[in-house]
């Protein structure tokens, strides 16, 4: 799969996303970047071609449009780039049809489109970022939030990757010794100090371990759950609501104060997915500033949310709000159904806080839309989860060994655990990996990253 992807074909994608922004951008990578990057291209200032980073400016003339198009084009010669290979970007206004219009005429002078996740796998392949980085690159595109894109900039920064290649290197070191023994020395004269420094060592190698793995159960914690948003007009019952779903039996885990408004969180059981609720404020104050303010928070949360219920309830004069949202992350919920039945238009989940009627059936609808929307890789599957559980064996491995030594047994027995460590770490760092694990993770990037 993947790993038939030629390396020696020149790959361009466009590399802004679709619509938006001022600027775009076309990226080759590959033999022919460059090449293909300045056919029809016409610098400003022509001087003699440089194989050094640059940036010229100047135009292109294509064929489909009349007028000459102003761009940059930046190289970059190989092999010190983000793919390990020559590198050309095309900078041009962020127009998609005009992107289009690049990309065609990249592909035309013999570029291949790239896949997904392509450029990274470049960069995997050639040496220039371990796994646990390229993976980073993924967790920055696919950041929910502030919490998320924090921990892969530092992942990306190798804060995952420099102490598991530092271990890592110590454990090749130690094994090669024990080998070495193995070959040469007997048993009888190995140096029982030596040993019981050597089981020193891998514990602390085994507490390292723990540490980088809490790392990344806690980044699994804050990027894990759901955010589920009670959402709608002040007084349709959405604070009681919130209690009634949280039974009261969870802990709220945080009141966060917005700049005037709060709004309330806490981690509710659905069916046995667990989701973050959130009940924001409403506008009660006749304050406009501070309105503003709870406004823009409330729709801050309802844009971050995967599920927004969006409560009505029949005492209000304007009972039902809208929302921009998408079906699938939308539910209509009719509280207050004691006071009065759902309009029969629409789709209504009619629920009583009071009375804590509907309340299970809500339930339930929650955990089916967020699983109807279960995404690939997202959620439950995150690549942390993979990391996570090879640190988790790596240091029962190291312990394993030190338990060994400690209880004197046979060198071969120790190079055994030792080595089963160092694969799992290795599947870490990407130094052992197989095509499955690779398929997995580079099918999950966007075009053109
Ligand atoms: P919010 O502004 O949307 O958070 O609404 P609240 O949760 O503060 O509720 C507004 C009022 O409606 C309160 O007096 C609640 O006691 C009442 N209320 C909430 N849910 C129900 C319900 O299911 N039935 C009835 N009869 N009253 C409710
Ligand atoms: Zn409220």
């Amino acid at each position: 799969m993947l790993s038939a992807f030629d390396p020696e074909d020149t790959i361009a994608a466009t590399a802004s996303p679709p619509g938006a922004g001022l600027r775009g951008l076309v990226r080759l990578s590959g033999p022919a970047a460059w090449r293909i990057a300045l056919g029809g291209f016409k610098p400003e200032n022509p001087g003699p071609p440089r194989r050094s980073p640059q940036v010229v400016a100047g135009v292109y003339r294509l064929p489909g449009l009349r007028p000459p198009l102003p761009a940059s084009v930046a190289l970059w010669p190989g092999p010190r780039t983000y793919t390990g290979q020559e590198l050309a970007e095309i900078h041009a206004p962020g127009s998609p049809p005009l992107l289009a219009l690049l990309l065609g005429h990249c592909l035309d002078r013999g570029a291949r489109h790239a896949q997904p996740g392509e450029f990274t796998l470049r960069a995997f392949l050639s040496g220039r970022i371990d796994l646990t980085r390229a993976e980073a690159v993924l967790g920055v595109i696919d950041a929910r939030n502030q919490g998320q894109l924090d921990a892969a900039l530092e992942q990306l920064a190798g804060g995952l990757s420099t102490p598991i290649t530092a271990l890592r290197d110590r454990l090749l070191d130690l094994l090669a010794h024990l080998e070495a023994n193995l070959d040469f020395v007997d048993e009888a004269d190995v140096d029982p100090l030596a040993r019981a420094e050597l089981a020193d060592e891998l514990d602390d190698g085994a507490k390292t371990l723990d540490l980088l793995a809490g790392r990344l159960g806690s980044r699994d914690r804050s990027a894990g759950h759901p955010r589920v948003v009670l959402a709608g007009p002040p007084n349709a019952g959405k604070s009681r609501l919130f209690n009634a779903l949280m039974r009261g039996e969870h802990a709220i885990v945080s009141a966060r104060a917005g700049t005037t408004r709060d709004y309330l969180n806490g981690l509710c059981d659905c069916d046995g997915l667990v989701v973050e609720l959130v009940d924001t404020a409403g506008v009660e104050t006749p304050d406009d500033a501070v309105t503003a303010q709870a406004q823009k928070l409330r729709a801050d949360e309802t844009d971050r949310a995967d599920l927004v219920l969006l409560c009505a309830s029949a005492d209000l004069d304007e009972p039902i709000a809208t929302i921009q949202a998408d079906d699938d992350r939308l539910l209509r919920v009719w509280n207050k159904s004691d006071l009065g039945s759902p309009p029969g238009d629409g789709d209504w989940l009619a629920t009583s806080a009071a009375a804590g009627d509907g309340i299970a059936a809500l339930r339930s609808a929650v955990a089916r839309a967020i699983r109807g929307q279960h995404r690939e890789g997202d959620l439950a599957t995150t690549t942390s989860a993979r990391c996570r559980d090879s640190l988790i064996q790596a240091a029962a491995a190291l312990r394993d060994a030190s338990a060994t030594i400690l209880d004197g047994g046979g060198d071969e027995l120790v190079a055994l655990d030792l080595r089963l460590g160092l694969d799992e770490l290795g599947k870490v760092t990407g130094a052992i990996v197989t095509d499955d694990v690779l398929d997995r993770i580079f099918r999950r990037f966007c075009i053109g990253k």
